[in-house]
């Protein structure tokens, strides 16, 4: 049986870090994860010479210990964050509410209207803080409906802290110039984005790579008493410590040899997370993109948004061609209700009905399912979260990364946090042995 100090269990970028961060201080450490190969949600996958990603990706951590792992170490290339927006056949620049200008004046009007009567309260929920934000009309209109596609519930179902920051709210000034003029600034959060010169968003992890890592290893199930980990093809691992980005409720059900108490397994159960479809498409030809971007209003088409690999690198793509990645998400509240073909297959027929490309053009297609995309700011997150973390803190478990800690983490952030508990291992484990020595 293996026996390890530390097992890390979910080789994205938090357990990639943290197992980097242990290695190198030479604590024994095994990584153990279901896929194949390492990245999680930020590996890349190649198809006949059109490499894509597991979902849009760029990097925008400004963090120095990030920047130092990822952009220090492999060539990138830099993009100004520049989206649009397609609504019904016509394509508006990012983000609409401050870039009315290419929509009929009957449109403009009723969202200019909407946000001058908007009324200023305390919202309880995502649907106020919309309508508080910017108006009913513009809400019902674009919002909401993305909410539907990208949350995959309606907007009054999600609580509000996770939006600070991510959604731009304008003064009246703001939207009445974007309605008159195409010169509006850019205020995407982030003034630049990097992406990797070529091998796609997954080759800004091979510097955390090392041998630790154990591929096609899916937990299920876990000893707390005797600190075993059991692995779907029938390997038992023995660790002295247990560190784990892997989701949540996954952890809590595969606890095996203990009674876990009602309320940390009803918390387990009540978290609440979106699953992706993505859809991929390899052109001869161009595409007619506008943007590397661009979010899909329409609750007619499936994806919620689209974004061009050959835009992010060339590199992702043989010369002369390009790419697509279409989003679809569902969750328990929106079950798919066609197989990953069908949505392949319908999703490709819109694209082409958007205009995008010809189906002459296809070289490849590709289709392909993540069960724990995003995490949903459904009301009862922070009180379920608190229990089942309280719990494991009880049993000595690290939880990191983004279903660990179960928030909405960005790559840079995801590797912060699994640094951070290794730098904790690493200070208990040399105070133990001083006092050991001491003794
Ligand atoms: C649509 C989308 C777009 C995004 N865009 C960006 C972006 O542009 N920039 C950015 O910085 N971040 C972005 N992110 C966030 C980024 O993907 C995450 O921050 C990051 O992947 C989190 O890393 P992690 O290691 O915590 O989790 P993950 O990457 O999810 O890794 C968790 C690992 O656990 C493994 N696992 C799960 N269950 C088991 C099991 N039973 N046994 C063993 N292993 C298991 C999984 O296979 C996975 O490898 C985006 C995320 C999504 C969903």
């Amino acid at each position: 049986m293996n026996k390890y100090d530390v097992l890390v269990l979910g080789g994205g970028p938090a357990g990639l870090s943290a197992a980097y961060t242990l290695d190198r201080s030479g604590i024994n450490v095994g990584l153990y994860d279901k896929n194949e190969s390492p990245g999680g949600l930020c590996r890349s996958f190649s198809i006949d010479g059109f490499t894509f990603d597991t979902f849009a990706h760029v990097n925008f951590c400004k963090d120095p210990y990030v920047i130092s792992m990822l952009e220090d170490k492999t060539d990138f290339i830099t993009h100004v964050p520049e989206a649009y927006n397609y609504s019904k056949g016509t394509w508006i620049r990012n983000p609409v509410q401050n870039n009315l200008i290419n929509l009929d004046v009957e449109e403009r009007i009723k969202i200019i209207k909407g946000f001058i009567e908007r009324k200023i309260n305390v919202p309880e929920n995502y649907d106020q803080w919309l309508r508080m934000q910017y108006g009913d009309y513009f809400t019902d209109n674009y919002p909401a409906k993305y909410t539907r596609k990208y949350w995959t519930v309606e907007p009054d179902m999600l609580e509000t802290k996770w939006v600070e920051g991510r959604m731009y709210t304008p003064s009246i000034e703001e939207v009445l110039r974007g309605a008159m003029t195409s010169e509006t600034p850019n205020v995407h959060y982030s003034k630049e984005m990097h992406y990797p010169a070529k091998g796609g968003y997954g080759s800004f992890f091979t510097p955390f790579y090392g041998d630790y890592f154990n591929g096609s290893k899916e937990l299920t199930e876990l000893r707390i008493n005797s600190k075993e980990a059991v692995f779907k093809d029938g390997e038992t691992v023995n660790f002295e410590e247990l560190v784990t980005s892997i989701p949540l409720d996954i952890l809590i059900h595969s606890i095996s040899d203990i009674k876990v108490p009602e309320e940390v397994v009803n918390a387990a159960d009540s978290l609440d997370y979106t699953s992706g479809v993505m859809v991929s498409v390899g052109l001869n030809k161009k595409h007619s993109s506008p943007s590397l971007w661009f979010y899909i209003y329409d609750e007619d088409i499936l994806p919620a948004r689209i974004y061009c690999p050959d835009i992010k690198s060339p590199a992702n793509v043989p010369d002369g061609c390009s790419a697509m990645q279409a989003e679809i998400y569902y969750s328990k509240y929106k079950p798919l209700k066609k197989s990953p073909e069908q949505i392949k297959d319908e999703t490709i027929r819109q694209m082409i009905g958007m205009g995008l490309f010809r189906g002459e053009d296809i070289a490849v297609t590709d289709v392909r399912t993540e069960k724990y995309a995003n995490i949903m700011f459904t009301k009862e997150i922070y009180k379920a979260r608190k229990i089942i973390h309280d719990y494991l803190d009880t049993l000595g478990i690290y939880y990191i990364g983004r279903f660990g800690e179960w928030g909405y983490l960005w790559t840079g952030q995801s590797i912060l946090s699994g640094q951070s508990a290794a730098e904790k291992i690493k200070n208990s484990r040399s105070k133990k042995s001083y006092f050991e020595n001491d003794i």
